[in-house]
């Protein structure tokens, strides 16, 4: 049946944003500047009491070794380099950065990236072309994603080092099964991880504007793109931070994308003291990844790239709707078998549509009493089962006002079912069997409801 359930896009305003704030920052994300970017890196290892009451964070930057198109003179391209090292070498972190290897511009980018290994950073794969896997055939994206390994490998051989760490470009793993299987496959085969991420958020957007302030030598929008920098920054890392304490029940570690660029190069160390004011350490990839959080398994398949928290939170509402859908639908075939047919109709909507071979009842009473005519007695009533072959959550994206792509809750549920009508005690009446469609709403109370059943 060809029952559609629409997958709404919806808006949520972060809660505690300001507005004073909001029309600072709404220029920022408009701009149409796209690149990603991580980086990561430990602190010197610290003593143990203090380790042990810290929340350990990787610092992971993306899309080295600048991103974006905006600096491209080589000596810029150091300059930046240069300020982002130190400032990460300033506070101890030992970072993750991906590299887009389309990014490399010759010898002068080669030894750009040198200088984040010498500075004892790891690199990884970040592709070539930073394609959206959404929007690209599997096969046209795994050549650009192997052609990338080959070259960063090769280049981290000449430093004794292997090639650890993939990031899907804008955190796009799969928008079908398929594809989130193949390239799962393919980093379990070349030897690469995906390294996800935890605290994502919209710093990239910031580059532009910032490169625009500097250029003009505006102290006051300077100023301003600072403060809208860090207020985005807090807000998303406050918001992540909620959802996996949440899902988790404790303050997991958490992984945090940069992107490389002169906005962050200024702005890293004021983030980094309001990090650890926040009671963070900076941690090691082999620390932070070693927690259980992080190998949690979920099959999130989407359009946009959520963070890796958002995907969890998914993969468990989708565990908790078809478990209290289960549990519906065994407390409808008890009441079935019991003869309670009101009992029966109970989960369904009060104008619930449900068709059969035999035509259309619409509204609860016209099912129930299409019930009591059919099945008069306990003796044509029988005893009745329900398997579920095939269960669907519905859920869509929604766009935070930081921009962050994110899940919706699941807003319906749809269940294909076979179910068999038996009479043990009645050997004149042959069991009957067929199929169902049963589409569930979640009502205001939380509670699921039947809003649409064909059975055939
Ligand atoms: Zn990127």
């Amino acid at each position: 049946m060809g029952i559609g359930v629409d997958r709404g896009v919806e808006v949520h305003f972060a809660r505690r944003a300001r507005t004073a704030w909001i029309g600072t920052f709404f220029v920022c994300v408009l701009c149409s500047y796209f690149p990603c970017a991580v980086s990561t890196r430990a602190q010197e290892a610290p003593a143990e009491e203090v380790r042990s009451d810290r929340r350990p964070v990787l610092i992971t930057v993306d899309d080295l070794p600048i991103a974006g198109g905006l600096h491209r003179e080589p000596e810029e391209r150091a300059r930046i380099t240069d300020a982002m090292l130190e400032v990460l070498a300033r506070h101890n972190i030992r970072a993750v950065g991906l590299v887009t290897w389309g990014n490399v511009n010759g010898p002068a980018d080669i030894a750009l990236l040198k200088k984040w290994l010498a500075a004892g950073h790891e690199l990884g794969n970040h592709s070539h072309r930073h394609l959206s896997y959404t929007d690209t055939d599997v096969e046209t994206y795994l050549t650009d994603i192997e052609h990338a390994r080959g070259k960063i490998a090769d280049l981290l051989s000449e430093h004794q080092q292997t090639l650890r760490f993939f990031r899907f470009p804008m955190l796009r793993e799969g928008s079908t099964t398929a594809k989130l299987d193949a390239m799962r496959e393919y980093l379990r085969e070349s030897g690469q991880r995906n390294l996800p991420v935890t605290l994502d958020n919209q710093d990239w957007s910031f580059e532009r504007p910032w490169a625009r302030a500097v250029a003009a030598g505006d102290e006051q929008a300077i100023e301003q793109v600072a403060e809208a920098y860090h207020e985005s920054l807090h807000l998303s890392i406050r918001h992540h931070e909620r959802t996996g304490d949440q899902i988790f029940e404790r303050a997991v570690p958490q992984i945090l994308l940069l992107h490389a660029g002169s906005v962050g190069a200024a702005q890293w160390d004021r983030l980094f003291k309001w990090l650890a004011d926040r009671g963070y350490r900076f941690a090691d990839a082999d620390e932070v990844l070693a927690d259980p959080a992080f190998a949690e398994p979920h099959a999130y398949v989407g359009r946009r790239g959520p963070g890796l928290w958002d995907r969890i939170l998914t993969q468990r509402r989708h565990q908790q709707a078809r478990q209290e859908i289960e549990t519906l639908i065994e407390r409808q075939v008890g009441a079935w078998n019991r003869g309670d047919l009101e009992g029966f109709c109970a989960d369904y909507t009060e104008d619930t549509i449900f068709i059969s071979p035999s035509g259309r009842s619409q509204g609860r009473e016209q099912v129930l009493e299409r019930y009591r005519k059919r099945y008069p007695d306990r003796s044509a009533q029988g005893t009745l089962s329900i398997d579920v072959l095939d269960f669907k959550g519905h859920d869509g994206t929604e766009v935070s006002m930081l921009g962050d792509a994110r899940p919706s809750r699941i807003h319906s549920v749809s269940v294909v079912g076979r179910w068999t009508l038996e009479h043990p005690d009645d050997t004149s009446r042959e069991t009957a069997t067929g199929l169902t469609l049963l589409v569930f709403e979640r009502t205001q109370d939380g509670s699921w409801k039947i809003v649409r059943d064909a059975s055939m």
